[in-house]
C-alpha cells in the first residue's frame, strides 16, 4: 500500500513538473513576436504555437496541410519554401527564407531547424515564422537611396558616376564617344529666394521627371545637386546626341512649369558639354569640364549650349588660382589705396579724389581691380575688402583734412553686395563718427548694377545715406542699362560719364549728341557731372564747353599713392 502511495505521489510530482514545463514553453512561445511550427516526425503531427493566428487564418496539423502555407506566398518563393517545409535533411543545421505573401506587401521569414537522433534520423523540426516587412522596406529604402535621388527619382551622383565609368570603359574598348551634358537652370537662386524653396524644389522635381522621360537605352541622367543635372550619352548617334537632347530641352522649356501652388514658371537653362575621350578620360573630370563650360555660359549671358575646349580650362584654372590668392590677400590685407584727383573743369581746382584699390601680389605684381573686384564680388570677399576700403579712405581723408586745412570730396566705390548688407548705412556712419569726418565730404560711387535687382530697397537705402548728408554718385553711366528717365527718380548728387563715351566723343557724332544731352539733362535736374578717363586736352576743352562740371583722367593726373598726392597738393599750394 505504501508502495502504491509512493508511486502515486511520484506520478503527481512528475505531472506537476511537466505541467509547469508546458506552461513555461507556452509562455515563452506566446511572448515571442512570431509563430512557431513544431513537427514531430515520430507522431507525424504538427503543433502551432506563438502568434500563429496573426499570420495565418488556417490551421496546420499534419504535413499535407503545408500546402495551405504554400498557397499564400508569392510564386517565386514557393519552391524554396516547399524545401524548408518538407525537407528531412538539410546541408546546414538551420535554413532561412524570406517570402512575400501573395498580393500583399507583407514579408515573412521562415527559419527552420531539424533535430536528429544519434543515427542521423530526423526526430523534430521547428520553424519560426516572423514578420520582417519593416526591415525589408527599410532595406528597400536604403537600396533606393544608394542609387536614386529622392527628389527627382533620377540616379544620384554616386551611382551615375559608376554608370558613366562603365560607359567610358566600354567606349575605350569600342573606340567610341561618351558625351556628358551639365544642365543648369538659369537664375535658379532668384526663383528660390523670390518665390521660395518649396517652389524651387518642385521645379527641380518636374525638370528631373522630364529628363527621366528623355532617357533611353545608352542615355542616363542624374540630379547632381541643387538645380544642376547631368546627362551622359553612350555612343551618340544621329537620332540620339547632344543636339537632339538639347532640342528636347528647349522644346520643354518653351512651355511653363505648372507648380501645384498655382504659379507658372518659365525657365531657361545653360548647358555645358564635355566628351570622352577628347576632354578627359576620367568620369569625374568629364563632369568637371562640362561644369566649367556651364560657368562660362553663365558669364556670357545664359540660355545657351557650349562645348568644352582646352583654353576654357586654362582660363578657369587661372581664375581659381587668382581666387585662392585673393582669399589670402584679404587675410593678410595686401591692399593699398591710390587716389585719383578730380578737378573742376572751369577753374581746374581740386574737387576731390576717387579712392581706388590696388593689390600687389608677390608673384603676379600689380593686379588690376577690374580683374579681382568681379571675383571678390562672386566669392563674397568684397565684403571684408569693401569694409577695409571704406575705413582706410575715410581715415586717410581725416588725416589730409587736418594736414591741408581745407575740405574736398573723398569718393569711394561701393559694390552691389556691400550695399545689400543690412548694416551698410550704419557701418558707414560709424566710420564717419570714428574719424570725425563730415558726411558732406564723403561720396559713395555706385553703379547701375546695384539698382537692377531691387530698385526700391536700394534707392531707399541711398535716400537714408543722403538724408544723413553723404553724397551719392552714379558711376560708369552709359555702360549698363543707362536710361535718362530713371535719373529723376534716383537720389543722386553726381553722375560720372563713362570713359567709353569720352574716348569717342570727339570722333563719333552719335556719342557727341548723347553726351551733350546727358549733360544738359543732369544740369536741369541739379546733378553734378563728371567725365571719367579724360586723356586729351581737346577732350577736356570740348567737355568744358558743353558744360561738364568736373574732369577726371590721366590728362590731369593718374591715380596717386598718398605720398604722391600729398606732394601734388603741397606743390599747388
Ligand atoms: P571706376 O570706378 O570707373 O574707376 C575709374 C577707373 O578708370 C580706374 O581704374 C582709373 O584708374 C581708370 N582711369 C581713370 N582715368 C583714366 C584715364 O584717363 N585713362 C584710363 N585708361 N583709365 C583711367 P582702376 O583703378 O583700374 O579701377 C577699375 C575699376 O575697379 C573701378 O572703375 C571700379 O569699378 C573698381 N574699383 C576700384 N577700386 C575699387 C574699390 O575700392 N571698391 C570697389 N567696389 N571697386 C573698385
Ligand atoms: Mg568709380
Ligand atoms: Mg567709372
Amino acid at each position: 500500500m505504501n508502495e502504491l502511495h509512493y508511486q502515486l505521489d511520484l506520478l503527481k510530482a512528475i505531472n506537476q513538473k511537466l505541467a509547469e514545463k508546458e506552461r513555461m514553453y507556452t509562455k515563452v512561445c506566446e511572448s515571442a513576436e512570431g509563430a512557431f511550427l513544431y513537427y514531430s516526425y515520430e507522431k507525424n503531427q504538427i503543433t502551432t504555437l506563438g502568434q500563429w493566428k496573426d499570420f495565418f487564418d488556417f490551421n496546420v496539423n499534419e504535413p499535407k496541410d503545408f500546402s495551405k502555407i504554400l498557397d499564400v506566398v508569392e510564386e517565386p518563393y514557393v519552391l524554396a519554401l516547399r524545401d524548408i517545409l518538407y525537407l528531412e535533411k538539410m546541408k546546414e543545421e538551420t535554413a532561412t527564407l524570406d517570402c512575400q505573401l501573395k498580393g500583399k506587401r507583407i514579408w515573412l521569414q521562415f527559419r527552420t531547424q531539424i533535430y536528429y537522433d544519434q543515427n542521423g534520423i530526423p526526430t523534430d523540426k521547428v520553424i519560426y515564422i516572423s514578420n520582417i516587412t519593416k526591415t525589408k522596406s527599410q532595406n528597400e529604402e536604403l537600396t533606393y537611396m544608394a542609387y536614386y535621388d529622392g527628389l527627382t527619382g533620377l540616379y544620384n551622383r554616386n551611382y551615375f558616376v559608376r554608370l558613366l565609368s562603365e560607359y567610358i570603359r566600354n567606349a575605350s574598348e569600342n573606340n567610341s564617344v561618351v558625351s556628358v551634358m551639365i544642365i543648369d537652370i538659369d537664375e535658379f537662386r532668384k526663383i528660390n529666394d523670390g518665390i521660395g524653396i518649396v517652389v524651387g524644389d518642385e521645379l527641380v522635381q518636374q525638370f528631373g521627371i522630364f529628363l527621366k522621360e528623355i532617357c533611353e537605352e545608352n542615355v542616363i541622367a542624374c540630379h547632381l545637386h541643387s538645380d544642376v543635372f547631368c546627362v551622359a550619352i553612350y555612343q551618340p548617334s544621329a537620332s540620339k546626341n547632344v543636339e537632339t537632347i538639347y532640342k528636347a530641352i528647349l522644346k520643354r522649356t518653351k512651355e511653363a512649369f505648372h507648380i501645384s501652388s498655382g504659379q507658372e514658371i518659365h525657365i531657361t537653362v545653360s548647358v555645358g558639354v564635355a566628351e570622352y575621350p577628347e576632354a578627359s578620360k576620367s568620369p569625374l573630370e568629364l563632369i568637371n569640364c562640362a561644369e566649367i563650360v556651364v560657368f562660362r555660359c553663365k558669364k556670357q549671358g545664359r540660355n545657351m549650349l557650349q562645348y568644352f575646349e582646352t583654353p576654357v580650362l586654362t582660363d578657369f584654372l587661372d581664375s581659381i588660382e587668382l581666387e585662392n590668392k585673393l582669399k589670402k590677400a584679404v587675410f593678410n590685407k595686401d591692399f593699398y589705396m591710390y587716389y585719383q584727383p578730380q578737378y573742376y573743369a572751369g577753374n581746374r581746382r581740386l574737387r576731390g579724389v576717387e579712392a581706388l584699390i590696388r593689390w600687389k601680389d608677390d608673384e603676379s605684381g600689380m593686379i588690376s581691380p577690374s580683374t579681382f573686384i568681379p571675383i571678390a564680388e562672386k566669392n563674397g570677399t568684397i565684403i571684408p575688402i569693401g569694409k577695409w576700403v571704406v575705413e582706410e579712405s575715410i581715415k586717410q581723408y581725416a588725416a589730409w583734412r587736418k594736414q591741408f586745412g581745407f575740405p574736398f570730396i573723398m569718393s569711394i566705390n561701393i559694390s552691389a553686395l556691400q550695399n545689400k548688407k543690412d548694416d551698410f548705412v550704419d557701418s558707414i556712419v560709424e566710420v564717419l563718427n570714428k574719424y570725425k569726418v563730415k558726411p558732406g565730404e564723403i561720396e559713395l560711387e555706385i553703379t547701375e548694377s546695384v539698382l537692377i535687382d531691387d530698385f526700391q530697397s536700394v534707392s531707399e537705402k541711398l535716400k537714408m545715406l543722403r538724408d544723413y548728408g553723404i553724397r551719392i554718385s552714379l558711376d560708369d553711366f552709359g555702360t549698363g542699362f543707362s536710361s535718362l528717365s530713371y535719373l529723376k527718380k534716383l537720389p543722386i548728387d553726381t553722375l560720372k560719364i563713362d570713359k567709353s563715351f569720352i574716348d569717342t566723343v570727339l570722333t563719333d557724332s552719335a556719342t557727341r549728341i548723347i553726351t551733350e544731352s546727358i549733360i544738359n539733362m543732369v544740369k536741369a535736374l541739379g546733378i553734378e557731372s563728371i567725365a571719367e578717363g579724360v586723356e586729351e586736352e581737346q577732350q577736356y576743352k570740348y567737355l568744358h564747353a558743353i558744360g561738364c562740371d568736373v574732369i577726371q583722367g590721366y590728362l590731369f593726373s593718374k591715380p596717386l599713392s598718398p605720398e604722391e598726392f600729398e606732394a601734388v597738393v603741397s606743390g599747388s599750394l
